[in-house]
């Protein structure tokens, strides 16, 4: 007889798209920084759903925050006004030291969204001849899987066979501010980074590179536009990425822990020169700042307010990396890279794949997510007790003894 594990398995297997390649488990229920697959097995989750999960699983302030809306209003569409909606805006905005919000459900969406912001304002504000407008990206980014994205994608599994591609993209490397400067041209409308890299492996450009696009796109008249979807929100050790910078981008792009892995929320947020750009019609979302999304957002902002999740992410990522550069050290890995409680581990080829790794760790009860052949990604709920987080180290040490 087979086991339930394979069961679930087997069937999802049979009736969904293999757009995915899982670990075999099968979760059933998690709290904090724990998950319980369907044998019983516990595992420290050491993914925290890509960022998603930042203040753990089943985190009681944003179970509670999502009960009660649950049982006063859970949708209206934007047709109709309803009360959590302001108190989101106005509070996710002040977080983000900006005006406006554009409250969508995806990280995806998210972009989509920005994209349009920044093509608006380009031909309405800057005055970019129709048709014209283009966005500057960097190479080996990640901002999701929808059809314009994928094509400034530089990711052949994440692109090929989706085209025809949607023109107005230009790519230049990472962390290359020449390269930057000499693409931005008078139709540039805005040049779109991730801070860190995430799904890249957690590439961390070098130091004064996005000071400088900061500096670069302002004398530019050009917009900067950080997705902070995945580095954004506490998991560097600072509410955004471009913080440990002094960067302060003209918009802000959110999504993953915004809906506290309760719901999907995202956002774009930035001054209302910028946002002011849309009227009614021209953008939207059936589910976009729902009542429920509005309710738990609510919650993580607040959450951010007190800086304590922030602060967790730079003690106990500090440690994290102190406990890495020892595994480099002893030629186990052959880089780290992150910041906060977030890292991506190359690992030495003599020691297997990210995805080998990945699994003996899985064998142990923790989960990784393995990348680009050799990298696993370290990206624990914040949350997470630091006798935990060792437990974890202790883990990954013994699979690569
Ligand atoms: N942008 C970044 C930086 C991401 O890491 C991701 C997801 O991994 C996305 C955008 C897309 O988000 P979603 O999967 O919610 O569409």
């Amino acid at each position: 007889a087979s086991s339930a594990t394979e069961k679930f398995i087997a069937s999802a297997e049979a009736h969904s798209a293999h757009n995915y390649h899982p670990l075999p488990i099968v979760v059933a229920s998690a709290e904090g920084a724990w998950m319980t697959d369907v044998e019983g097995r516990r595992y420290l989750d050491m993914l925290a759903g890509y960022s998603a999960l930042n203040f753990g699983h089943g985190n009681r302030r944003l179970i509670e925050a999502a009960k009660a809306q649950l049982d006063r209003v859970t949708l209206t569409s934007r047709a109709f006004h309803h009360d959590r909606f302001a108190e989101f805006c106005t509070r996710l905005a002040e977080l983000c030291g900006k005006e406006m919000v554009l409250p969508m459900n995806t990280g995806a969406e998210a972009v989509e969204t920005a994209v349009k912001t920044a093509r608006k304002w380009g031909y309405r504000v800057k005055g970019v001849p129709d048709g014209r407008a283009k966005i500057v990206v960097a190479a080996e980014n990640f901002h999701g899987r929808t059809t314009t994205i994928v094509s400034f994608s530089t990711d052949e599994e994440a692109r090929a066979d989706f085209g025809p591609y949607t023109p107005g993209f230009e790519i230049v490397p990472y962390g290359d501010l020449a390269a930057l400067r000499a693409a931005v041209t008078n139709e540039t409308v805005a040049v779109l980074l991730e801070p860190i890299q995430g799904e890249a492996g957690v590439l961390v450009p070098p130091a004064g590179y996005l000071a400088g696009v900061r500096e670069l796109t302002r004398e530019r008249g050009v917009l900067f536009m950080a997705d902070e979807i995945q580095s954004g929100l506490g998991r560097t050790g600072r509410t955004f990425a471009c913080e440990h910078e002094g960067v302060v981008p003209d918009v802000y792009l959110l999504g993953k822990a915004l809906g506290g892995g309760v719901v999907p929320v995202s956002a774009v947020v930035a001054d209302a020169d910028v946002l002011g750009v849309f009227k009614p019609g021209e953008h939207g979302s059936t589910f976009g700042g729902n009542p429920l999304a509005c309710a738990v957002g609510l919650e993580v902002v607040d959450m951010l307010s007190t800086g304590e999740f922030q602060q967790r992410a730079t003690e106990l990522g500090d440690h994290l990396h102190a406990e890495l550069s020892l595994l480099t050290g002893a030629g186990k890995v052959t880089e780290v890279r992150g910041r906060g409680l977030w890292a991506g581990v190359d690992i030495a080829p003599s020691h297997g794949t990210g995805r080998e790794v990945s699994e003996k760790l899985m064998e142990r009860g923790v989960l990784v997510k393995d990348t680009h052949g050799a990298t696993i990604r370290i990206a624990p709920p914040l949350v997470i007790s630091k006798e935990d987080l060792d437990w974890g180290l202790d883990q990954l040490r013994a699979v690569l003894s």
